[in-house]
């Protein structure tokens, strides 16, 4: 990797970072504590989510008796949320755990800490089911679950955007994305990049649409500035089309 692709990451990062903040990985807990981790930092910030997991573990023997407990009993935990914000929030963490005890999910969990990379990327799609949990946390969450072997979970979002910004070569192979990114950054900023760049893949870059001309980071994006240019001209010829046919249209109401 050159320094400059070094350098282009580090700038991607930052830039995103203005846009979606920042959001912080629980490693070494139990997934159900970072979901539930996730819903709460997502709303109400990081501080108030770790008393509200510590009190919501306190308070209750485990996660099902949260499940079938009440809101108002949840929401009796979140002592650092503004006190109008804890219903809502209560109420997104329980239905939260209503889902996750489905066997599907749990399956799920199961299957990012053993299985093949290519699976990560349906897990993430069905997390990210659950309400108040953005593209980014969801794939934070099984960041967090993946054993400590395999430092970097690979997504197809993360590798499409590196690519498409010119910080990655192009390649269908998720291994080769694995190796460019450990070359890329820095193992503490493995978390970071897999926020950042789970949820822009899935928010602004998406497979099929992407939103060249509203993105932050089009302006260093190799791809996004072709994109741009071809917008661009497109609206110029729209404009001249219409002079023209405004233009025609006069001249067909001089005659
Ligand atoms: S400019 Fe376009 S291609 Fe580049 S990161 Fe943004 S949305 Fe993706």
């Amino acid at each position: 990797m050159s320094a400059k692709q070094v350098e282009l990451v580090k700038k991607l990062l930052a830039t995103l970072e203005k846009n979606y903040g920042r959001a912080t990985a629980l490693a070494g807990v139990p997934p159900l504590d970072q979901v539930v981790f996730h819903l709460i930092e997502a709303a109400a910030g990081k501080k108030a989510a770790e008393s509200g997991v510590g009190r919501l573990r306190k308070v209750f023997v485990d996660w099902n008796e949260a499940r079938v407990s009440s809101d108002r009993e949840i929401a009796a935990c979140l002592i650092d949320v503004r006190r109008e914000e804890r219903p809502a929030i209560a109420a997104t963490v329980r239905a939260g755990l209503e889902r996750l005890f489905e066997v599907r999910y749990r399956e799920q969990f199961e299957l990012v800490a053993t299985a093949e990379d290519r699976e990560n990327d349906v897990v993430l799609e069905r997390l990210a089911e659950l309400e108040g949990l953005d593209h980014g946390r969801a794939a934070l969450v099984l960041h967090g679950i993946r054993p400590e072997s395999c430092a970097f979970l690979p997504l197809a979002a993360i590798g499409r955007v590196l690519i498409r910004v010119g910080a990655v070569r192009k390649t269908t192979s998720l291994k080769a994305v694995v190796a460019a990114v450990n070359e890329l950054v820095d193992t503490k900023d493995l978390g970071r990049l897999t926020y950042l760049l789970s949820r822009h893949g899935h928010d602004v870059c998406g497979v099929k649409s992407y939103f060249c001309t509203q993105c932050r980071a089009a302006s260093f994006c190799s791809m996004g500035q072709r994109r741009v240019k071809i917008s661009r001209a497109g609206r110029r010829r729209a404009v001249s089309a219409g002079a023209m046919s405004v233009g025609a249209e006069r001249t067909f109401q001089a005659e």
